[in-house]
């Protein structure tokens, strides 16, 4: 069969081969460490288990409108003003399925054939994916390491040509935790509006942040910016509710209005409990995402302690979100293999730690490790790679 030109062009997860071998490994009685995950390790917080349940014994089992319940859209606007003192109306704001289906529909929604996205590198995967499915190109702009992976207002300007349509910012960051100051966006929301730039914010770890940090929206600067900006968020990284699908974008009439449409054709609705999962969340607080926040930083803390003592890796200490991104060029060098990806897979077969390799988020040079696993296989995990590079110097 023939596949479309579209699909065909996809380029397939750089997390998908490593999972692969780390399963087979597994299945073949193997003791794996796997930090590849890009999910919190805990489960739901029960009060909003209950909340969807009651739901549906309550009857709450039909389609909802397309964009999402109102109830939960108010919910969300008033998260929006709490959090962020930022108003937005009802028809401003989408529920969608998760925030990678959102971003889906937004670049459908936004982009036409040959349309330039740029994105700075080391980027999530999907986003190029995303672009180039909606007939738009990727333009990648890197980060230096030195400036922890973030792009400058002068890159984004060297950048910009007459096609560019939107720049992506993540902050903080997957892969790299890095979160943009508020100086820095004040920069790069000045030369977005220069260029008349859509500014697709992607929030989603916002909740999930340590020591000193604290979070800015371009969408907060001024009001310029936030008509420019189409804000992303969702309660999978913040409420350990990655399996429930839900997410939201708030930006213009029009936009949302268009992304509303498409949702009608393809989606027709995010799961009506989720929904209910989702209102609980914003409308109740246990203290959990709080708890489950502690329990990050006190796992980032021990973990990166122990990384940057292990000869030959160097690490930005992140800010944000729940991954480590070492660069290990040097050890995987010393230790005679040509690229990390290699590394990362005899890491896997030696010692049996399974880490996601850096190329597939634009970075060769670098691994993801997610700490969103126990405290105790985080410190064997790195006691096995430090053991790993010892053995092969
Ligand atoms: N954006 C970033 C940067 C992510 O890392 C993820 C998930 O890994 C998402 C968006 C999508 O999250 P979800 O679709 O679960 O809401």
């Amino acid at each position: 069969m023939e596949l479309s030109k579209r699909v065909s062009a996809l380029s397939p997860s750089s997390t998908l081969a490593i999972t692969a071998k780390a399963k087979q490994l597994k299945a073949g009685g193997h003791d794996v460490i796997g930090l590849g995950a890009g999910e919190p390790d805990f489960n739901t917080p029960s009060y909003i288990i209950e909340a969807a349940a009651a739901s549906m014994r309550d009857g709450y089992t039909k389609y909802t409108p397309s964009g999402g319940m109102p109830e939960l859209k108010q919910a969300v606007a008033d998260k929006f003003e709490k959090d962020q003192q930022l108003t937005y109306k009802e028809e401003e704001i989408i529920i969608g399925n998760g925030a990678k289906h959102i971003l889906y529909t937004l670049f459908q929604a936004l982009l036409d054939e040959g349309d330039e996205v740029i994105i700075p590198a080391p980027y999530w995967v999907s986003y190029p994916e995303q672009v180039k499915l909606a007939g738009g190109n990727p333009v990648f702009v890197k980060g230096s390491e030195d400036n922890h992976f973030k792009i400058t207002a002068d890159q984004l300007e060297d950048h910009v040509s007459s096609l560019t349509k939107a720049v992506i910012i993540n902050s903080p960051g997957n892969p790299t935790g890095s979160m943009y100051t508020k100086e820095e966006l004040k920069e790069l929301g000045e030369t977005a509006l220069k260029h008349d730039l859509v500014i697709v914010s992607d929030e989603i770890y916002e909740k999930l942040i340590y020591g000193d940090a604290s979070h800015v929206s371009l969408a907060q600067l001024s009001p310029e910016l936030k008509e420019q900006t189409v804000l992303v968020n969702g309660v999978s990284k913040s409420h350990s509710m990655t399996g429930w699908r839900i997410g939201y974008a708030a930006g213009s009439r029009e936009l949302i209005k268009a992304m509303t449409n498409l949702a009608s054709h393809s989606t027709s609705n995010p799961a009506s409990a989720s929904q209910f999962g989702a209102l609980a969340a914003y409308t109740e607080d246990d203290g959990s995402v709080e708890t489950m926040r502690q329990a990050f930083e006190e796992r980032l803390n021990v973990v990166y302690d122990k990384l940057i003592n292990i000869p030959g890796v160097s690490c930005v200490k992140p800010e944000g979100a729940f991954y480590l991104f070492p660069n290990v060029k040097e050890a995987a060098g010393k230790a005679g293999y040509e690229t990390v990806d290699e590394w990362v897979e005899a890491l896997l077969e030696e010692e049996k730690v399974a880490v996601v390799p850096g190329s597939g988020f634009g970075s060769p040079d670098n691994i993801r490790l997610s700490y969103a696993t126990s405290l105790d296989l985080l410190e064997q995990a790195l006691d096995r790679i430090k053991a790993f590079i010892e053995k092969k110097t």
